[in-house]
């Protein structure tokens, strides 16, 4: 789902504190500041970014690189236009990109690869939406001069629309392998690839290692609150940086954002396990209620979509009726409903979520 508010009706105050405060399920992306993070945007030091001189931006940029082994690294505003970075780097107008149908890049970046790249997605859905070289390679346009050329194949990891699913690490790179000897560039969507990180127990350079261009996100289950970042060779950054400034992205003393980035990147990844156990209770949890089908053994990171067409409600209508009950989700259709777990809800938390849900249902 976007990551925006369905239900603009709250802006509660940091959880734990109040324990009225909203259950916020809707999505990673609505965690505070911890204040850790606040402290260190106080005291950020900070220069021009333009300038290249904001030294907090430089030290997460480099600590980005050296944590995916990769050259070079770049803060963004934000996650879309970090892939749209990507796929302007990537490609030229007229050209085609290769993604899952429900991937991010096609579903929720209001058409930027069309409207502002000018590339066609073209799309394929896969089972839990993890693409296999098999599905891409009937994708790819012949090299003659009156089709349109296939530029990029970019692969969302976890994949936030199949309900947070793993790539496993072959399937990943047998495609860029079978990418990389059609000439094929590929870019990693993985706005949660330290989730990916963690529920196999391996390294995002290692996860990444592949792919040509990788983007992360600082703003979700690391829970900085503002950025994300590309990674990649010193060539694709340099290009980069200027497509981020073509699109409004320079930014100034951004150090004091950089700053909580840094510690997001630092301790969050440590303990995003804890999300993980949250999210595979609270399916646990849903599997038991009559009306409600979700399988908890699907449930490999922090996301957890299920299905209530079994209650006779549809998911606006038990959306709805969650928020009195102060607590939040989102339809991702007519009878599907997403929850995301992420630091500021605990277990009790998932608990008031469940009772919430059993009531309803
Ligand atoms: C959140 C997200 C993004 C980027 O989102 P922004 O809100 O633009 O930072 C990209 N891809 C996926 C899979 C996401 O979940």
């Amino acid at each position: 789902m976007p990551e925006v508010s369905a239900t603009k009706t709250l802006s509660e105050p940091h959880k734990g504190t109040t324990t009225d405060a909203a259950v916020d399920l809707r999505s990673d992306t609505v965690t505070k500041p911890t204040p850790e993070m606040r402290r260190a945007m106080a005291e950020a030091e900070v220069g021009d970014d333009v300038y290249g001189e904001d030294p907090t931006v430089n030290k997460l940029q480099a600590g980005a690189a050296e944590i995916f082994g990769r050259e070079a690294a770049l803060f963004v505003p934000t996650g879309s236009m970090g892939n749209l970075i990507a796929i302007k780097v990537w490609t030229h107008h007229g050209n085609e990109v290769i993604c899952e149908e429900r991937g991010h890049i096609n579903q929720y970046e209001l058409a930027s690869m069309s409207a502002i790249a000018g590339c066609m997605p073209r799309t394929t859905s896969a089972l839990d939406g993890i693409l296999t070289w098999d599905l891409i390679e009937p994708l790819i346009r012949p090299k003659v001069y009156y089709r349109a050329q296939t530029a990029l194949i970019s692969l969302e990891n976890t994949h936030n629309m199949a309900g947070g699913t793993v790539y496993p690490p072959e399937v990943a790179e047998d495609i860029c392998e079978h990418a990389h000897a059609a000439w094929l560039p590929v870019h990693l969507d993985g706005a949660r690839i330290f989730n990916a990180s963690v529920a196999l127990g391996r390294s995002v350079a290692a996860l990444t290692r592949k792919f040509d261009s990788v983007m992360f996100c600082l703003s979700k289950g690391l829970g900085a609150p503002v950025g994300s970042m590309l990674v990649g060779s010193r060539e694709f950054i340099e290009k980069a940086h200027v497509y981020r400034k073509l699109f409004g992205g320079g930014m100034r003393q951004v150090g004091v954002l950089a700053a909580a980035g840094l510690i997001g990147l630092e301790k969050s990844p440590q303990i995003l396990h804890r999300d993980h156990e949250n999210a595979r209770y609270l399916a646990e949890g849903l599997a038991a209620i009559p009306g409600i089908a979700v399988d908890p053994r699907k449930v490999q990171t922090n996301i957890v979509i299920f299905d209530l067409r079994g209650t006779g409600r549809t998911a606006a209508e038990f959306c709805a009726e969650l928020a009195k009950r102060k607590v939040l989700a989102g339809p991702t259709d007519k009878y599907c409903i997403r929850m995301v777990t992420h630091y500021d809800v605990d277990r009790a938390g998932i608990d008031r979520a469940l009772t919430a849900l059993r009531e309803i249902a």
